[in-house]
């Protein structure tokens, strides 16, 4: 039986990558972007396997909602992709809590929220996935990345609780850990500016990064989809990719 998706942040990147490949493997998905029109062509092109929603998963309230319409709509969610997220670069002593608040918002609590309203559906049918896109820097930090990594720490941390939890009732968990990729994180970064030496130094390698990223340095993530496509398909997959 085909898959129904759900992926958050589906108009770029790996969220549209995931997208991508799911349809190409004649999946159903329900494609979030908080921007309306973004997934336009998406839709247009495979009008019977996408769908788009507006979600920004910082909208707690709408999330329970979105899952119960789409849960109705389809009968299901097969596997949830929380891919929705930004990048911040800046030295911790200039990062404010209201930056720090943004971050954990879209990484954490959007995340959290998705996971609680589709668990009881996932559970009661005994299957599912749930698709955690965390980072490198989820595993390892860096000067300048306190703020996005204390976030993907937060995420990996309570994911691994997670699959404790959920794996005995039949529901997979991934945590993905991709390096730099060919997106548009790094296009959108936000900085908290400073003058400690450290930070000086991660802006220029991050403009380094955002450089490479319309090169052929950073990765194509249409390749991490096929990779996330395939472990969700092996029954042995580790939890973290
Ligand atoms: P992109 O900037 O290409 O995509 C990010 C997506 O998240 C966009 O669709 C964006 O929407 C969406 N988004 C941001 N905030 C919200 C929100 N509040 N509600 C809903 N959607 C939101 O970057 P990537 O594809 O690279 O990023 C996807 C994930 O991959 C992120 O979690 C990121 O941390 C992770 N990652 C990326 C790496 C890389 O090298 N690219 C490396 C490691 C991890 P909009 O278009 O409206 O801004």
């Amino acid at each position: 039986m085909n898959k129904v998706w759900l992926v958050t942040g589906a108009n770029s990147g790996f969220g549209r990558a995931i997208t991508e490949a799911a349809v190409a493997a004649g999946d159903i998905v329900v494609a979030a972007a908080r921007r309306a029109g973004t997934l336009d062509d998406l839709v247009a092109a495979h009008p019977d396997q996408v769908e788009a929603l507006r979600l920004d998963v910082t909208d707690a309230a709408r999330i329970d909602e979105a899952v119960s319409d789409v849960v109705a709509r389809h009968g299901r969610i097969d596997v949830l992709v929380n891919n929705a997220g930004r990048s911040h670069v800046g030295a911790f002593e200039e990062t404010t809590d209201e930056e720090l608040r943004a971050l954990f918002d879209v990484h954490v609590f959007g995340p959290a929220a998705l996971v609680r309203a589709v668990l009881p559906h996932m559970r009661e049918r005994r299957s599912g996935a749930i698709v955690q896109m965390s980072s490198m820097g989820g595993r390892m930090s860096f000067a300048g990345f306190s703020a996005y990594s204390g976030t993907k720490f937060a995420l990996e941390g309570m994911t691994e609780a997670l699959a404790d939890e959920v794996g005995p009732l039949g529901i997979r968990t991934l945590i993905v850990e991709p390096g730099a990729f060919r997106t548009s994180l790094m296009d959108n970064v936000t900085t908290s500016p400073g003058e400690l030496p450290d930070y000086a130094d991660t802006v220029g390698a991050t403009r380094k990064m955002a450089a490479a990223g319309s090169g052929a340095v950073a990765g194509d993530p249409a390749r991490a989809a096929a990779v996330i496509l395939a472990a969700l398909d092996a029954e042995d997959a580790p939890l973290h990719l």
